[in-house]
């Protein structure tokens, strides 16, 4: 018989309710990541989601390695369907976990029947497998407190189950659950790792990207488009909106006071970026800022750039150190990427000395030389919307 994958549902369960918005959300997702691995069918029974493959040619370990990024998941777990006969599920416990097995020093047996009518009850049925077991594996120890490995058996009404500890999920809550916000996707560190935190917390993401040629290179753009493909395997797939930036630099840079280069600069990013999320439906930022990281991320350079939208700013790194982003980083995939030496847009006309508190007067004063409105306009006129399918 085939193996099943079982998703934990975490924190959605509390959600009361809602719950069974949730449950749907979540299977709408995994079903989208499970196309490139065959056809499987999917449902939720109890809080835990079921994913069967429906032909011997699916990719089991393609499609638990993807459903490993599933937000709204909290553990995951690989598990081989046998006949509901006692010794059937030994047979099936003996060669699905023999590796565990033999690697674990101490284990339990949990057994669960939702089919009353099978003759051994939940207690009797894991006396018996932890028994057989116990004689099978001499080295193994029974312990019902913290074993190593605990050996789940579960009677259902069409088969039975068996696996041994779960899997982490990537927990979280499932990706549009918290509605659509717009990230500020730069080639950097921070960016990526802020994106996909907050598509941890459900929000459905619209990547933007402000692309600065010819002062950066195709090349640079390439990253962050490699950056957005690294996080679909949890974000779904993505819109890059890659607008152009170069005309906004050039005319701060000719008619804006050197140190307030970089704020204004950012000014314009956010007012961008809101209007990519009022096209979109969008109803929240997301940006990598980290306090006090550089000089136009103290909390003054944030009342400045906020100041220029009414939507909520998430900035879901801005209490972390660099180290604990990196660690982040390197666990979703991106490190490697953002590292790559292509320059950012940030770092052209970078001026000697950034003023370190603007004020948001000081930032409208030298606005006021400009055509805010036709800058904007012609930026966004220029958006180039690049599809990023899942990974
Ligand atoms: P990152 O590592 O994410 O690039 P950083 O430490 O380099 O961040 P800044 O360059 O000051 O910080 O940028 C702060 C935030 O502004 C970024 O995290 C990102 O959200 C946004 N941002 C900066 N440059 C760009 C860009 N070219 N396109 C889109 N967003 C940008
Ligand atoms: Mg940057």
């Amino acid at each position: 018989m085939n193996d099943i994958i079982l998703l934990k549902l975490g924190e959605l369960v509390l959600k009361g309710l809602n719950r069974r918005n949730f449950e749907e959300k979540l299977m709408f997702n995994a079903k989208r990541r499970l196309h490139l691995y065959g056809s499987f069918k999917i449902y939720t029974r109890q809080s835990i989601t079921y994913v069967e493959p429906l032909s011997d040619d699916c990719d089991m370990d393609g499609a638990f390695e993807a459903m490993k990024k599933v937000f709204g998941a909290a553990d995951v777990c690989r598990c081989r369907s046998c006949e509901k006969d006692k010794d059937a599920m030994l047979a099936a416990v003996k060669e699905f976990l023999d590796p565990q097995l033999r690697a674990a020093g101490t284990f339990k047996v949990e057994c669960k029947r939702s089919d009353k009518s099978f003759p051994l009850n939940s207690i009797q049925l894991a006396q018996y497998l932890g028994g057989e077991l116990d004689d099978a594996y001499p080295e193994l120890k029974a312990d019902m407190h913290h074993p190593d490995l605990t050996v789940y058996v579960e009677v259902r009404e069409d088969a039975a189950y068996v696996h041994g500890n779960p899997d982490a999920g990537a927990g979280g809550l499932p990706v549009g659950m918290g509605g659509r916000a717009v990230s500020l996707l730069s080639g950097g560190i921070d960016s990526p790792v802020a994106s996909w935190m907050m598509a941890k917390r459900g929000l459905c993401l619209e990547m933007v990207h402000f692309f600065s040629y010819p002062y950066t290179s195709e090349e640079a753009k390439q990253k962050v488009l490699d950056l957005a493909k690294i996080l679909t395997p949890w974000t779904g797939r993505l819109v890059v909106h890659v607008v152009p930036f170069t005309a906004i630099q050039e005319e701060l840079r000719r008619s804006c006071p050197e140190e307030l280069f970089t704020i204004l600069m950012r000014r314009f990013m956010m007012r961008i970026a809101a209007e990519v999320a009022r096209r979109t439906g969008a109803g929240a930022l997301v940006t990598g800022e980290s306090l006090g990281q550089v000089a136009s991320q103290t909390m003054e350079a944030m009342q400045c750039t906020g100041a220029v939208t009414d939507l909520p700013i998430f900035r879901p790194v801005v209490g972390m150190d660099k180290e604990e982003i990196i660690r982040i980083s390197r666990k979703i995939g991106t490190f490697e990427t953002s590292i790559l030496p292509y320059e950012d847009c940030c770092t052209v006309f970078t001026p000697r000395h950034p003023r370190l508190k603007p004020t948001v007067a000081e930032c409208e004063a030298a606005e006021a030389a400009l055509d805010v409105d036709a800058m904007l306009k012609a930026a966004v006129d220029g958006i180039e919307r690049v599809r990023i399918s899942i990974e």
